[in-house]
């Protein structure tokens, strides 16, 4: 079989990339070879026993005005707008998020330690040093104490890693850096102030994130489920896929994770092997739960610290829409981060999990689970370590010789949300095309619906 583009995955990255093709330029033939029965990937969704779980919580970030329109298009009335509720469990109490910003109600100590040492780092230069690690940017940026009590911590046990082995590369949106005056009002007051990137974010109301996916496929047509591609042969550009055979391409888009997609490539240069070899990452297994109590918290989700605790995080996903799960129950999500050759016994992880959500109080003794299900994500977090960036673009510039894109949050190897994604597959699309496909891109852009 031959194509003009074959697409390796049908998530957003690679759903997005057909999509764009498809209407900037109706001739290009393409096929999208995905290795699941059901479109979206990562974005995809879970039905059982009344619940529709996501993996872990997918909220809709929408911060680009092409991004947010075809989105909200893809959508249509099936989305609503939710504030932010946020909070971190330590020491016992529960903070607002972000804690930099929220350390009234922690013991006094703690906040001393917070704020006292944030206002020693209040003189200090603000011009950014090149090559600081993320621990050192942590303690040059919000002191001792936040960098003790939460930062370091916190993000320890979600990355898995010595922070000294961090960049700050991927911090840059991901991390509010308040004032000091927010600082110190926020550990004297319970300061209910918005800080961070995903204040507000949206949400389906039926269906799970899975809905969108599934609106972005039924606009695509011709996706080839169940086909997992098995090898690919850069320099005769051709691959292996299952059920389908061996496919020919001009141009091929890779969604799959880089690491993995780089092992069944041939032939790759030593160096490119070699980069292969420095591509790390975190596996987060997402425990999720349906439970006969309705309303069992408030907030959206919870940071945990503290290592007494399995998870770094816990949401209940019944809160971003009551239709994901049956009346008078309540659904959650569980994130625990693991190294990916870590062996996992998911019983005992799930006990602990339990016994964690008893002892900080969302759970009660006589709970009763109406529905489970693990959805580990093998690939979940790519580690910005020293050695990601040069390895990356090594990778990439290869690529690129062989007529190849690699793109999305994995293919990229990087840390972005759906909306991106969606404007990788857009970007890619344009880039096949070419410079031709300027004038019907403007008119495209001008043919979808209004902002709502
Ligand atoms: C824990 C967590 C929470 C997140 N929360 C949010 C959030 O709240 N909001 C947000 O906007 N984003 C969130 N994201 C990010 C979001 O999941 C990604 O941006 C998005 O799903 C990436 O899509 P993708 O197409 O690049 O990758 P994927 O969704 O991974 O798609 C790649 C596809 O390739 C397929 N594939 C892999 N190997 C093969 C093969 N050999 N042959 C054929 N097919 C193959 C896979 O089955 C998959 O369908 C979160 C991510 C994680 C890990």
């Amino acid at each position: 079989m031959k194509t003009d583009v074959l697409v390796l995955g049908g998530g957003l990255a690679g759903l997005s990339t057909a999509y764009h093709l498809k209407r900037l330029s109706p001739k290009t033939t393409w096929l999208i070879a995905e290795k699941r029965r059901t479109p979206g990937g990562l974005s995809g969704s879970v039905a059982q026993d009344g619940f529709v779980f996501d993996h872990t919580g997918h909220l809709l970030h929408l911060h680009d005005p092409y991004g947010k329109r075809l989105i909200l298009d893809l959508l249509g009335d099936n989305v609503h707008v939710l504030s932010r509720n946020s909070w971190i469990h330590s020491h016992g109490v529960d903070t607002r998020y972000p804690f930099q910003a929220n350390t009234c109600g922690l013991p006094p100590k703690v906040v001393e330690d917070c704020v006292a040492g944030f206002m020693k780092t209040v003189h200090r230069p603000k011009a950014a040093v090149p090559g600081l690690s993320f621990k050192e940017w942590c303690v040059r940026t919000f002191g001792d104490g936040i960098s003790r009590h939460f930062m370091i911590p916190y993000n320890e046990k979600l990355w898995k890693t010595p922070l000294e082995r961090m960049t700050t590369e991927w911090q840059g949106r991901f991390v509010p850096k308040p004032l000091p005056e927010e600082v110190l009002y926020g550990g004297l007051f319970d300061q209910k102030k918005f800080f961070g990137y995903n204040a507000t974010f949206r949400y389906p109301l039926r269906g799970g994130i899975q809905v969108l996916p599934d609106a972005l496929a039924a606009r695509v047509g011709n996706v080839r489920y169940g086909c997992e591609v098995r090898s690919v042969d850069l320099a005769a550009q051709t691959a292996v896929v299952d059920g389908v055979g061996e496919v020919r391409w001009e141009r091929l888009v890779n969604t799959m994770p880089l690491k993995h997609f780089l092992g069944i490539c041939s032939p790759l240069p030593e160096p490119v092997r070699r980069a292969r070899e420095r591509l790390k990452f975190i596996s987060v297994y997402n425990l999720n739960l349906g439970i006969a109590r309705a309303k069992i918290s408030d907030r959206h989700w919870i940071y945990f610290p503290e290592k007494r605790f399995p998870f770094y995080r816990a949401g209940f996903s019944s809160n971003f829409s009551p239709h994901v799960a049956p009346k008078g129950a309540t659904s959650m999500y569980i994130e625990v981060s693991r190294r990916p050759e870590e062996r996992v016994d998911l019983d005992r992880l799930e006990r602990q999990v339990l016994d964690g959500l008893r002892a900080c109080g969302i759970l009660r003794r006589g709970d009763r689970l109406l529905s489970k299900v693990w959805l580990p994500i093998p690939c979940a977090y790519v580690i910005y370590d020293f050695e990601r960036t040069p390895a990356v673009n090594a990778a990439m510039a290869h690529l690129a010789t062989r007529g190849v894109e690699s793109i999305g949050r994995y293919g990229g190897w990087k840390y972005s949300f759906m909306e991106e994604t969606i404007l990788d597959g857009k970007r890619c699309a344009e880039r096949l095309l070419g410079r031709a496909a300027r004038a019907e891109r403007a008119a495209h852009d001008r043919e979808l619906t209004p902002l709502k």
